[in-house]
């Protein structure tokens, strides 16, 4: 379904990412593992068009949505449209504040109805069926007694399990996680690796920047640890994780064992 080859960036004369090319099949969870400053996040940042790579270029399920050498992909009227493969989910929520959780999940997919073309004449029932499904989301994420409180009033991993629910609401190819737990306390961190573990068993396509080895290991199909900008060792967790053959991989795993 994700086709990522040869993406470089730099940030001024620094080199972020080197040569990052790897492919994600549908159903399938992507890990990436690696230190602080790696560039994990601007790896995912690349593939959301929060970042311009320099180099490489990007498809998913066959359509090239970013080729540095075509400037025919890099419209930017077409990178919002493009933005909806992937869904985001962030270390730190970045839930609108003002809005209760399930307006939180049903916000963007209000606005993008006002964009259809029999929105006018089914207004009633459009918006019907996109609560339905937000109501249903945040059931699924073990929510349905907090869809009328405002964030204040959720506790972080309540929060990050909301934000989890916006991701999935515009039905993206492809659910990105950037290191999902690490601003939540210990007792909260287990509640969202449960709801991604089960997105993960429902075979949902998903790429998780974490520190969490061992649900790396219990949840990837296939982990990329990087170094320095680039992909050291790429394998099943097994492969990578449980034998690595880099002396990278393994002086960074020690950390953890
Ligand atoms: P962390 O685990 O701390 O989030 P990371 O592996 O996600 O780290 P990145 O955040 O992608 O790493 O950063 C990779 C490198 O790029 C770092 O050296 C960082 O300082 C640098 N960097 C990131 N964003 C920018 C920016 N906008 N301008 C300049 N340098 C940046």
């Amino acid at each position: 379904v994700l086709e990522v080859r040869h993406i470089e960036k730099h940030f001024g004369a620094t080199r972020v990412l080197e040569d990052i090319s790897f492919s994600l099949e549908e159903g399938q969870a992507l890990a990436i593992i690696g230190s602080s400053g790696s560039g994990k996040t601007t790896l995912l940042r690349c593939l959301n068009f929060l970042e311009r790579p320099d180099r490489g270029s990007l498809a998913v399920r066959g359509e090239t949505l970013f080729d540095a050498a075509d400037p025919a992909t890099q419209r930017e009227a077409e990178v919002r449209r493009k933005r909806l493969h992937f869904g985001m989910v962030f270390q730190s929520f970045h839930l609108f504040p003002q809005y209760t959780a399930l307006e939180n999940v049903t916000l963007a997919g209000r606005l993008l109805a006002k964009e259809r073309a029999d929105y006018k004449r089914d207004q009633k029932r459009i918006l019907r069926q996109i609560e339905e499904q937000g109501k249903a989301l945040l059931e699924q994420m073990g929510l349905s007694d907090r869809a009328g409180h405002y964030p204040h009033q959720l506790s972080g991993g309540q929060q990050q399990r909301v934000a989890i629910a916006r991701a999935l609401a515009l039905s993206p190819d492809i659910l990105c996680f950037d290191e999902p737990t690490s601003a939540l306390d210990p007792e909260l961190t287990g509640e969202v690796l449960k709801v991604i573990r089960s997105l993960a068993e429902q075979n949902t396509t998903m790429i998780i920047v974490t520190h969490e080895m061992a649900f790396a290991r219990d949840v990837a199909d296939q982990v990329i640890f990087m170094d320095g900008g680039v992909i050291v060792e790429q394998g099943t967790p097994e492969q990578v994780i449980v034998h690595p053959q880099q002396e990278r991989t393994r002086q960074f795993l020690t950390r953890f064992s």
